[in-house]
């Protein structure tokens, strides 16, 4: 979707990221990665791999508000822009900037995943 591709380049703007930010809808980067059957990606929101800036959204994000996407696109660029935050500083980071209501975070069992090569 172009509107995401857009909103990234701003927050690369924004954040002077680096580290460019790449959005892919597909799986194929992230096929060697193994999720040991515990949280696989359909259940997360997003996926990201720091060094080389990929992200993936889940698709099923499509049909949540638009505000969730914009928020999850500016999480994954905080734990690129900073790979060394928690998850936890990350998340109140990107939640000051875009606030989200608390349903997206009952509806998955975790956020998001994020690799370090
Ligand atoms: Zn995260």
């Amino acid at each position: 979707m172009e509107w995401h591709q857009t909103l990234l380049n701003a927050f690369e703007n924004i954040l002077k990221m680096k580290i460019k930010p790449v959005l892919v809808y597909d799986r194929k980067q992230f096929s060697k990665y193994i999720y040991k059957g515990k949280v696989g990606p359909s259940q997360v929101w997003a996926e990201c791999i720091k060094e080389c800036g990929l992200i993936w959204l889940n698709p099923h994000l499509s049909s949540e508000p638009k505000v969730e996407s914009v928020n999850t696109l500016y999480h994954e660029c905080l734990h690129i822009k900073y790979p060394h935050l928690s998850e936890k500083q990350v998340r109140i980071l990107a939640d000051k900037v875009i606030p989200v209501g608390p349903a997206m975070a009952t509806k998955k069992t975790k956020f998001d995943i994020t690799h370090k090569k």
